[in-house]
């Protein structure tokens, strides 16, 4: 069978894209490699998703699975290992199954990258986003780990909610632009931790107990904090894609807010393309964007 649209990635933009392309009558294939919801099924908590007060968030991932189902989206859990198009079809390579289809969307998000020494307490004190997590610690002292853009523009965030931010950072130099250093650096409330990395984590939730290590002598020392945002980079996997559409320097796709690629047919929603903010709202709205563009691609065939 060719379907109208294939889907690659079950999280929050890719479920929302199947949804608008069901709703415009179109046949929808969602491809996942490991568990529907994508990301956000690791949060516990999720307090700015229009619509409700405080849910988790599998059970929001649940309720938009749902109803992608109850419109007859068709699932296939494998890995999409490779993409072509020829004779105006895509051609989608898994590692057990293949599948054709007549537009694709690319909703494969990101990973962050995790700090090991944090991975006990993720979810419980341990957070990857000052903008998700940030208002739970208003008022008390949290710890930014990394030293690029993204930790230097959490810790900005941070200390305009927070009492104290301390920046661990293992360098003295900071892979950040210049206009976000001037800004950062101007912060009082920001206390900077240089050539120290996170050696280990205890306490528990809201009174962490930090072990830092100096990188120059070897040292450790002891950081109390009520958070930590771990901030040390995000992992596109979107080479499979790369043959057909553009991948900007740190291998997001590049499509703007209409979430078109350089291939016609071809459609990037969620946290996978090139965009600011990385939130379920701007996954959600990418993914009813690309999801009706999709449908309308087809309908133009
Ligand atoms: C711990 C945590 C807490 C968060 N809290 C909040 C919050 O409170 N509020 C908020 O707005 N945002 C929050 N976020 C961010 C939010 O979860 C993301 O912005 C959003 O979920 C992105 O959705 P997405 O569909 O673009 O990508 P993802 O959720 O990353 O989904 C992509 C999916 O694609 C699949 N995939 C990837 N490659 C392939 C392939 N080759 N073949 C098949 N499948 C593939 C992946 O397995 C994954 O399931 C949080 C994120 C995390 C990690």
């Amino acid at each position: 069978m060719t379907y109208d649209v294939a889907v690659v990635g079950a999280g929050i933009a890719g479920m929302t894209a199947a949804i608008y392309a069901l709703r415009a009558g179109k046949s929808v294939l969602l491809i996942e490699k490991e568990s529907v919801g994508g990301q956000i099924t690791l949060s516990p908590k999720v307090e700015n998703y229009p619509g409700f007060t405080e849910i988790s968030g599998l059970d929001l991932a649940d309720g938009v699975f749902n109803q992608a189902l109850s419109l007859g989206a068709a699932l296939e859990v494998d890995e999409v290992k490779s993409v072509t198009k020829e004779g105006g079809v895509f051609r989608l390579v898994c590692g057990y199954s293949e599948h054709e289809a007549k537009s694709v969307v690319i909703a494969t998000g990101l990973r962050h990258r995790r700090l090991d020494a944090a991975a006990p307490f993720e979810g419980q004190g341990v957070s990857y986003c000052a903008v998700c997590d940030g208002a739970f610690y208003r008022g008390k002292t949290v710890a930014v780990v990394g030293g690029g853009n993204t930790a230097v523009s959490e810790a900005i965030y941070l200390a305009d909610i927070c009492e104290k931010v301390c920046l661990i950072h293992r360098r003295t130099g900071y892979r950040a632009e210049k206009a976000v250093m001037d800004r950062f650096l101007a912060k009082p409330n920001i206390e900077r931790h240089e050539n120290k990395t996170v050696e280990a984590v205890s306490g528990e939730a809201g009174n962490l107990v930090l072990t830092l290590k100096d990188t120059q002598d070897g040292s450790t020392s002891e950081l109390a904090v009520s958070g930590l945002f771990v901030a040390l980079g995000h992992i596109p996997a979107n080479g499979v894609f790369a043959e057909l559409c553009e991948l900007d320097e740190s291998g997001f796709v590049a499509a703007d807010e209409t979430c078109m690629t350089k291939t016609p047919g071809l459609f990037a929603a969620g946290d996978c393309r090139r965009k600011a903010v990385r939130q379920l709202t701007t996954a959600a709205a990418d993914g009813a964007v690309a999801g009706l563009a999709a449908a309308k691609y087809v309908d133009g065939l």
